[in-house]
């Protein structure tokens, strides 16, 4: 049977994805560079639309940025809602592609995206709690619980937990909503600033990797203890770049369990805590994901990527 056709767009911070793909094979990948919403949005239609010219798509998925609008009873469901991005606040995304294509459209954010595909996918198959994070230009995450992707009143947003600092650790921190949350500390920006340096340029043996793999540990235990996730796939710039880190992570937050949550020792956290299985494809492959979900439910998963 021919492997269904599928789009998707995956909105960044920075630049944009037009994605087209046979089944899980991503076949096409166009970039565009995130400015204005009419802009971006305008050349991420056409790109769809020459597609569509070609031979329509079964189904879109949209991973975005966030914060977005996902409750279907607001007035906000399938809006980019408060981001601080000048022009992107109250931007509708959802309602502009199923009015312009007609297709089932999946919207989620990229995070929950990429731990959708873990799911259908990846590593975290079998899985009835999975979460992927990134830790990047911001810290967000995602998780799919009992095969869906996991909503409420909108979606979690967790890398702006705040969590135990370090004694001694004075640091303000740059989040420009809460300072010294997890991403105003640990993410890519903020160990630049805190270490004076790009975080790429920065040795192992830095002292401020101390402080970030112990604040990334404090999110890894309260994930542990809130949704109890068989898998907590780690991607973005930092782990990907750093990839020593996540030992030290691991370490950390089986000293912050303590053993209380009992399947969960040094060697559990081994395979609970790892690097996200698609690498540079997570957030495209994230996308196809959700206009999987939106057209199946996942009830007849594609084969997997590779495979
Ligand atoms: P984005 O989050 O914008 O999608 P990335 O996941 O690539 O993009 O994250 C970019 C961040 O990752 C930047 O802050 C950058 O400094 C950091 N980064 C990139 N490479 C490395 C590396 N090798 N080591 C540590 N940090 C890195
Ligand atoms: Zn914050």
């Amino acid at each position: 049977m021919a492997e269904p056709r599928l789009a998707g767009l995956e909105l960044g911070g920075t630049k944009c994805f037009a994605l087209l793909a046979e089944g899980t094979r991503l076949i096409e990948r166009v970039s565009v560079p995130t400015t204005t919403p009419e802009e971006t949005l305008g050349r991420l239609d056409d790109l769809l639309g020459g597609w569509w010219a070609q031979a329509p798509f079964v189904a879109i998925g949209i991973g975005s940025f966030g914060p977005i609008g996902l409750d279907p009873a607001r007035g906000d469901h399938g809006f980019i809602t408060t981001t601080p991005k000048p022009g992107w606040a109250n931007v509708e995304v959802l309602g502009r592609y199923e009015r312009l294509f007609g297709v089932p459209v999946g919207f989620d954010t990229d995070v929950t995206g990429a731990a959708l595909a873990e799911y259908l996918w990846g590593p975290a198959a079998g899985t009835t709690s999975n979460i992927y994070l990134t830790i990047g230009t911001g810290i967000g995450g995602g998780a799919v619980v009992n095969g869906t992707p996991l909503r409420g009143l909108l979606h979690p947003e967790m890398g702006h937990v705040r969590i135990r600092r370090r004694a001694g650790d004075g640091f303000a921190g740059v989040c420009p909503s809460h300072g010294d949350c997890l991403e105003g500390l640990a993410s890519g920006p903020a160990i630049a600033v805190r270490a004076g340096a790009k975080a790429e340029t920065i040795g192992e043996d830095h002292p401020v990797w101390d402080d970030v793999a112990a604040e990334i540990a404090e999110l890894v235990a309260m994930l542990v203890l809130t949704l109890s996730p068989q898998r907590i796939a780690f991607g973005g710039g930092v782990p990907v770049g750093q990839p020593w880190l996540l030992p030290r992570i691991r370490a950390r937050a089986a000293d912050i369990l303590a053993g209380y949550v009992a399947p969960v020792d040094a060697a559990a956290l081994e395979t609970i805590v790892a690097p996200a299985a698609f690498g540079a494809d997570a957030g495209p492959l994230g996308a196809i994901a959700l206009a999987d979900h939106a057209r199946t439910g996942n009830v007849t998963p594609l084969s997997p990527p590779g495979g």
